[in-house]
C-alpha cells in the first residue's frame, strides 16, 4: 500500500494533475485492451520529462513499489495491466516531436507521441514513417517500439523495429541509457536498442525514440478483391508473393468480419462474400503499374468473385480505413472478443483458414478472422461471453488446438501483439524451456530486483508448466 508521504512526494515532484490515486480514478486504468484481464494500481502518474519519470521510479523503489510503464493502452496482450499493483507511469504526457532531421532523414520524441500525429507531422515535409498499426490513431511510439508493432504495411515496408535508430531510456536500477543513435551503422557492442524493442515494458522505460524516415512512394494502386471461398483468398495470397510482388498491404476479411464492418461503418461491402482481400501496390509508377497487372493476373487465375481498383486516392483511403475498424466492429458484436496472432508462413495460410473454419465447427463457436495477410498474420477472434464459462473453456481449447498447428508448421503464437499475460503459457511451448530460460536470465541481469512489469512474458517463478517442456521443444528466434 503506497504511504501517503509518497503520494505528497510524487505530488511536489509531478505536479498535483499528474499524480492519481483515488479509486475511482484508477479504475479505469487497471485495463488495457484484452479483454478478461484487469488489476488495480495503486497509483498511477503521467510525467513530463524524463527528469519527473526518474523521481517517480525513486519514490516507487523506496515503497517498494512493481512499476509498469504504459502508452495508450491499445495493447491486447494485457501488457501494461499492472497484475501486481504498484505505479503505472503512463508516458502520454511526454509528447512531444524533438525533431525532424531531414538532413538525416530521422524523428526524434518522447515516447508519448501518438502514431498517427508522426506519420502527419513527417509526411507535412514530404517523408514517410511506414509502420501503422490499426490503432495509430491511439497507440504510442513508446507502445509501438515495446511491442515491436507491425501494420498493414508491414508486408513491404516492415514492424516498428526496422525504423527504430536510437533510443534513450531508464533501466529498473535508475540508470540512464542511449543506446543507437542517428548513425545508419552501429556495430559498438551488443544490439541493447533491438533488446529494448519488444521488451514489452520488462527491460526499462523507454524516454526517447529516434526513427528512420525514407521518402514516400509516388504512386499507388488498390484493389479490392471478393472471393467465394476464404482458402481461395488464402491461395492468392501465396500465389501473389510466390510471382514475386510484395505488395505495401494484403489484408483479409472473412464472411463475418465483412458484415461486422458493413454493420458498423456502411460502404457497401457485399455481405454474401465468403472473403476480401484489400491489396495496394506501391512505389515508382512503372513498376507500379507491372506489379498491378501482376496482381490482376493472379486474382484471375484463382478466380475471384470480383476485382476493383479504387478509383481515387480518397477511396482508397476509405478502404484503408474501414479494415482498421474490424477489430472494433467485431467487438460491438458480443460482449467479449478474443482475438488471437496466430502467425505462419505465407504459403500455409490457405490451410490455416482451412484449419480455423474445422475448428470453429468443432467448437461450436463464432469466429470472425481478419488480419495482416500478407504477413501470414492472422487473427481469428472468437466472439463470446465471458460469463459463460463453458464457451469461455471451448474458445481456450480452440486457440490450444489452433497453436498446435501453427507451431507444427513453423509459425508463430505472436506476430506483433507480443507476449504479456496472455501468451505466456503458448511462448514456452514455441520456445521450449531452454528459450524461457535464457530470456529470464536477460530480465534477471536488466532488472535483478524484478520490479519492471512483473509477471509478464513468463512467470517470475520458474513454473511448472514451463518445466515440463522438453528441452529443445523448439528454440527459436
Ligand atoms: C483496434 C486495435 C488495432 C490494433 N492493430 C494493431 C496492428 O495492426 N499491429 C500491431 O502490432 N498492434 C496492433 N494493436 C495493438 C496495440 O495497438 C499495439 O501493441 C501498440 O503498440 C500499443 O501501444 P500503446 O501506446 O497503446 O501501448 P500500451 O498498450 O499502453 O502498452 C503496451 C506495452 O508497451 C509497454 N510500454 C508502453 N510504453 C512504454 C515505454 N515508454 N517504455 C517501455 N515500455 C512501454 C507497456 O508496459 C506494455 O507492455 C491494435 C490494438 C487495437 C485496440
Amino acid at each position: 500500500m503506497i504511504s501517503k508521504t509518497a503520494i505528497k512526494h510524487l505530488k511536489e515532484k509531478l505536479g498535483e494533475k499528474n499524480v492519481l490515486h483515488e479509486k475511482e480514478d484508477l479504475l479505469v486504468l487497471g485495463y488495457d485492451s484484452t479483454p478478461g484481464v484487469h488489476h488495480l494500481p495503486e497509483v498511477v502518474v503521467y510525467p513530463t520529462s524524463t527528469e519527473q519519470v526518474l523521481a517517480a521510479m525513486e519514490i516507487a523503489a523506496r515503497e517498494g513499489l512493481p512499476l509498469v510503464p504504459r502508452g495508450s493502452g491499445t495493447g491486447l496482450s494485457g501488457g501494461s495491466v499492472p497484475v501486481r499493483g504498484g505505479m503505472v507511469l503512463t508516458l502520454t504526457r511526454m509528447n512531444r516531436i524533438l525533431e525532424i532531421d531531414e538532413e538525416n532523414l530521422t524523428a526524434t520524441m518522447e515516447p508519448g507521441v501518438i502514431t498517427l500525429d508522426l506519420f502527419n507531422a513527417v509526411a507535412a515535409k514530404g517523408l514517410f514513417y511506414p509502420p501503422d498499426p490499426g490503432s495509430q490513431k491511439i497507440s504510442t511510439i513508446g507502445g509501438n517500439v515495446a511491442e515491436n508493432a507491425g501494420g498493414l504495411r508491414g508486408l513491404k515496408y516492415g514492424v516498428t523495429r526496422d525504423y527504430v535508430m536510437g533510443l534513450k531510456g531508464i533501466l529498473p536500477d535508475r540508470s540512464l541509457i542511449t543506446t543507437g543513435g542517428k548513425s545508419v551503422k552501429d556495430v559498438a557492442g551488443y544490439g541493447f536498442k533491438d533488446l529494448l524493442v519488444g521488451s514489452e515494458g520488462t527491460l526499462g522505460i523507454i524516454t526517447e525514440v529516434t526513427v528512420k524516415l525514407v521518402p514516400p512512394p509516388r504512386d499507388k494502386r488498390t484493389f479490392l478483391a471478393y472471393f467465394n471461398d476464404v482458402r481461395t483468398a488464402g491461395e492468392a495470397v501465396s500465389r501473389i508473393i510466390a510471382a514475386r510482388i510484395i505488395p505495401s498491404t494484403m489484408e483479409i476479411m472473412d464472411r463475418v468480419t465483412i458484415n461486422c464492418v458493413e454493420d458498423y461503418v456502411n460502404i457497401g461491402l457485399p455481405r454474401q462474400m465468403a472473403a476480401l482481400l484489400l491489396i495496394e501496390v506501391d512505389g515508382h509508377p512503372a513498376p507500379v503499374a507491372e506489379e498491378a497487372a501482376e496482381v490482376r493476373r493472379v486474382l484471375e487465375q484463382v478466380k475471384a468473385a470480383e476485382i476493383h481498383v479504387a478509383e481515387t486516392a480518397e477511396q482508397a483511403a476509405s478502404l484503408a480505413a474501414a479494415r482498421r475498424t474490424a477489430l472494433s466492429a467485431l467487438a460491438r458484436v458480443s460482449p467479449t472478443t478474443l482475438l488471437e496472432d496466430a502467425t505462419v508462413p505465407r504459403s500455409r495460410l490457405a490451410e490455416t483458414f482451412g484449419e480455423i473454419e474445422r475448428l470453429a465447427a468443432k467448437f461450436k463457436l463464432k469466429v470472425g478472422t481478419f488480419g495482416h495477410a500478407g504477413d501470414g498474420n492472422l487473427h481469428p477472434t472468437v466472439l463470446c461471453d465471458e460469463r459463460n464459462h463453458d464457451e469461455m473453456e471451448r474458445a481456450h481449447a480452440f486457440y490450444n488446438e489452433l497453436y498446435e498447428k501453427v507451431l507444427d508448421w513453423g509459425g508463430t503464437v505472436s506476430g506483433e501483439h507480443g507476449i504479456g499475460l496472455a501468451k505466456k503459457e503458448y511462448l514456452a511451448r514455441q520456445i521450449g524451456a531452454g528459450g524461457v530460460k535464457v530470456m529470464k536470465r536477460i530480465k534477471q541481469s536488466f532488472d535483478p530486483e524484478g520490479i519492471l512489469n512483473p509477471g509478464k512474458i513468463f512467470e517470475d517463478q520458474d513454473s511448472g508448466a514451463e518445466q515440463h517442456l522438453e528441452e529443445g521443444f523448439r528454440v527459436s528466434h
